[in-house]
């Protein structure tokens, strides 16, 4: 490398990936004056938000509900680069239709109307009405807790907190399920205080929504205010190698060979894939590597996009599975049984369903009348062989759906299906997680990876790194806004003036 090269790289800071990580950390660096490339392997925008388009549906790549909207980390950034609110977050009458394990009710979006139809969902469950005080107080100590509270119960599962509580297995199991489906982790795995901290914004901002446009109006948005930050956007731009001397970031090399020097780059992929694949292990301290190898990522999902010729579901998701009816309890150790099976890759007719329905809240997504439908079955990571094989979870989860929503077979026009493994490949994350840094007891807050790393000027950024808090998308902008602070911040205080010092000599 040339000297010229070393203090006038092309670009302060390289950003690898344009999901909700990557755009919110370019626009936040674009916006406080960084020379800011943005670079995109796929042709299309926003990562596991992006989309495709067939026969006039527009499908997302993944599957997504917004829990806070513009309220949460969303409109943060966007007011912060001047646009104001441009994503349009919508919301529907009926937030969520449970349905399976003997429950079939709509949740209403309104706080009273919750509120009414927890008694019928609790009798449905079949939990004694002599535990709703226990429920109520549960739900309250859940509402109440202070930040230096959630704290301490970083440290706690879902289940140890619920097992203080409560020692009635049904609610534990019903409040775990739902509690672990916000990190795709069951119980024993997720964190206490992260999930209280979700919980909270959810009961008290009453915001879940989708946005105008598809899930890709969100990261589209902050791209565009990285644009008129003054930052480049490339698609079509698949960096093969982070380039790597004496310590410190030089380059990165795309996989047509171009070469692209800076004094920054912000990784959006997995700890894990940014220090193997493109940086490379020998790199990295022996301790560092071994905790990038180390990080547990959350479960996945296979997931089914789902065109149909009408109506077929009021509200605005579906959310629970088959079996329809149970001939036993929801108990715990049910539970513990069923996902203990899906966690080694066998499948076992226990499908958990998480179903939002995007035109529910933009109906120009699909022709008119139409409806999309983008399901998903909890399925484990790529380094867990699947015992049944792919097709069978792709089958079951779409049977699964067919018991679900009688009318679905006969009104469908069309599915796709995504394979883990399709959909690792369009995030670029090996073991297709749905969140590459999972929100477990020892991985949240401070515990989390930090966005600096050994290598000065390498910086990872999304869900999986730095100590921000939040459900996939919220905790990914959260990191990518929060790293682009700590970049530029770097580069003020120390990288520009020792090189300016050294063009001065
Ligand atoms: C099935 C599913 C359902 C989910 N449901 C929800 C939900 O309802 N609500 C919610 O809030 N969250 C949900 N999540 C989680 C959420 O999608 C993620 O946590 C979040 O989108 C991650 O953002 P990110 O920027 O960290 O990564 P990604 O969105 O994965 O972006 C990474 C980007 O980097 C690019 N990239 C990777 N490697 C390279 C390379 N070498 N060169 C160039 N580009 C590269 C990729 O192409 C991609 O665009 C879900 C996830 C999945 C998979």
């Amino acid at each position: 490398m040339t000297a010229a090269e070393h203090l006038e790289p092309d670009w302060d800071v390289v950003v690898i990936g344009t999901g909700m990580g990557g755009s919110s950390a370019g626009a936040v660096c674009a916006h406080h004056g960084l020379k800011t490339l943005i670079l995109e392997k796929n042709p299309r925008p926003g990562g596991a938000c992006s989309y495709y388009e067939k026969h006039g549906f527009r499908m997302d790549c993944g599957t997504h509900l917004f829990i806070r909207g513009n309220k949460g980390p969303f409109g943060a950034l966007t007011r912060r680069l001047g646009l104001g609110e441009p994503i349009e977050f919508r919301h529907t009458p009926y937030t969520v239709h449970l349905k399976g394990m003997g429950v079939d009710a709509k949740v209403p979006q309104n706080i009273l109307g919750r509120a009414a139809i927890a008694p019928w969902i609790a009798w449905q469950a079949r939990i004694s009405p002599l535990e709703y005080p226990g429920i109520a107080r549960l739900m309250l100590d859940i509402v109440m807790k202070k930040p230096h509270e959630i704290e301490i119960l970083n440290n706690f599962t879902v289940e140890e907190y619920m097992l203080r509580f409560t020692q009635n297995e049904e609610i534990r199991a019903a409040f775990g399920m739902l509690l672990g489906l916000f990190f795709t982790l069951p119980p024993w795995e997720a964190s206490a205080g992260e999930s209280i901290w979700n919980l909270q914004k959810f009961i008290l901002e009453m915001n879940l929504g989708y946005p105008k446009g598809g899930a890709v109006a969100i990261p589209e948005a902050f791209l565009g205010g990285a644009r008129k930050h003054g930052a480049t956007v490339r698609m079509k731009a698949n960096v093969k190698k982070i380039e790597v001397e004496n310590g410190q970031v030089r380059a990165v090399i795309l996989r047509n060979g171009e070469r692209i020097t800076t004094r920054t780059v912000i990784s959006t992929t997995s700890l894990g894939d940014t220090v193997s694949e493109l940086v490379g292990e020998e790199h990295f301290p022996a301790p560092y590597v071994e905790r990038a190898r180390g990080i547990k990522p959350s479960w996945t999902a296979v997931q089914a996009k789902i065109a149909v010729k009408k109506r077929v579901i009021d509200a605005g998701s579906l959310v629970g599975g088959t079996p329809l009816k149970m001939d036993r309890k929801l108990t715990g150790s049910f539970l513990h049984e069923a996902m203990g099976s899906l966690e080694k890759g066998r499948y076992s007719g226990f499908v958990p369903i998480y179903a939002p329905v995007p035109t529910n809240y933009d109906p120009t997504l699909a022709p008119e009348g139409c409806q999309i439908i983008t399901a998903v079955a909890v399925a484990p990571t790529l380094d867990i062989e699947l015992e049944d094989g792919e097709q069978r979870w792709m089958d079951g989860l779409m049977e699964s759906m067919y018991e679900m929503v009688p009318a679905l077979r006969k009104n469908m026009l069309f599915y796709d299906t995504w394979s883990v493994k399709t959909l690792a490949v369009w995030i670029g994350k090996s073991n297709g997680s749905a969140i590459t840094t999972s929100q477990t007891p020892d991985q949240v807050g401070l515990k989390r990876p930090a966005h600096r790393t050994p290598v000065s000027g390498l910086y990872i950024a999304g869900d999986c790194g730095g100590h921000a808090r939040g459900v996939g998308t919220e905790l990914a902008c959260q990191s990518g806004m929060d790293c682009g602070d700590e970049v530029t911040s770097d580069l003020r205080h120390y990288v520009l003036p020792i090189q300016r010092i050294a063009l001065a000599s």
